[in-house]
This record gives C-alpha cells, structure tokens and sequence, in this order.
C-alpha cells in the first residue's frame, strides 16, 4: 500500500533534508510542530480535538498528503493523534466511537484517487482498534466554483453531505451512536457541522472531530 512512499528517497517534507525511512518529518522540523493545549474546542458546535497548529511542518505535512501523494504521511499524523488525544475520545473505554472520515467531493476523489482524511481514519483505527465507517458522502459544492450548477451553488461551499446507504468499509449498520469525525485540517468547523448534522439525523447520538491541524487566529 505504501510501496510508493518506501521506494521514495527518505526526504523530509517539511525541508527536504534528510529523514529517517518511514519518518516524514526529519528530527529537526519534527522538533518545531507547534502542539496545541490538550483540551477539545468548540467550533460550529462540534466539539473538536487536534494536536497540531496549522503552521510549519505541519502545514507541509498535510500539503504533502493530499497534494504530492504521501500517503505514508497519514500514518505519523495518525500517531500523534493516537499518542496525545484527551482520555477517552480515542480509547475504548466507553465502549467505543466510531471513526468516520470526513468526506471528500467525489471529483476530488477521482482526481487524487484516495480521500486523505480516510486515509488518516484508516491509519488511526489500526492504531486504536477503533471501528471504521466511511459511511458519509459529499454532493454538490466542495470543488471549484468553474463549472458548478445552479443547485451545487445552493449546496453551499460544503456541499450537500449525507449518510450513505451502505457504509463502505463498515461492519457498523444504520449511523453509529458514537461517532469521531476524522479531517486532516480543521478551520472553522463548518464542515465538520454539516457531518455532524448528516449523522444526527441518520439516528447518530455523539458526533464529536478530531483533525491532525487546527488553523489558528480565526
Ligand atoms: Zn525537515
């Protein structure tokens, strides 16, 4: 799965100095990521956990997972967010939530061939044992304002999401009760919202995010 990114010489994508084989960060921009304060904040009512500042190596490291195809990136944003979240929000020890992805719009996805927040979700549900549903869907909206129709305008700039019928990927029927969406960045948590609400009506009961990066100072 991640041949490409093993046969790739070990550069850091922050700097492009050396880095160690499966390390996508070198030492010394690993040493610079801004973490952020522990606690969970709200935004656009979803309450949301994220590690990392959106900023520096961070931000290179997003960028390189969803536009240059490290796709082996996923895995050390997954480790941060499986090694520092609060108690209890990625353990089982309720019970357990389940990870849903966020969605991506499916012209985005057929042009980068894979949703970088699933990949994320993937990687972290290995490393939690947490139950993955990828088990939303995104229509209208979410691309390009060039060659939007009347109707995908009015979706808005999130686009309509929606449970899907039959949850890809998931041993879960009908909307988990207790649900942690899964971005990659998160800024003002409107899409996060539109999840949120999607999952509330298909009968979810606890819909609270985690993303890798928070952008800050909005
Ligand atoms: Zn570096």
């Amino acid at each position: 799965m991640y041949l490409a990114y093993a046969l790739a010489p070990p550069l850091c994508w922050g700097c492009g100095g050396p880095a160690r084989r499966r390390e996508p960060l070198c030492g010394r921009c690993r040493g610079s990521l801004q973490r952020l304060a522990g606690e969970p904040v709200s935004l656009s009512g979803v309450s949301v956990w994220a590690p990392m500042a959106y900023a520096g190596p961070a931000r290179d490291l997003v960028r390189a997972l969803k536009f240059r195809g490290a796709r082996g990136a996923a895995d050390a944003m997954a480790a941060q967010m499986a090694a520092n979240a609060p108690p209890g929000l990625l353990d089982d020890v309720l019970g357990g939530a389940t990870l849903v992805p966020v969605p991506l719009h499916p012209r985005r996805l057929r042009s980068r061939g894979y949703n970088q927040a699933a990949e994320i979700a993937l990687a972290l549900a290995r490393r939690t044992g947490l139950e993955l549903a990828d088990c939303l869907v995104r229509s209208g909206g979410g691309a390009t304002q060039v060659g939007r129709d009347r109707a995908e305008r009015r979706a808005g700039p999130h686009g309509a999401i929606a449970t899907c019928a039959s949850p890809r990927d998931s041993p879960v029927a009908g909307a988990p009760a207790r649900v942690v969406l899964v971005d990659d960045v998160v800024t003002t948590g409107g899409t996060l919202a539109a999840c949120r609400a999607a999952l509330l009506a298909a009968g979810s009961e606890d819909v609270a995010a985690v993303a890798f990066a928070r952008t800050l100072g909005r």
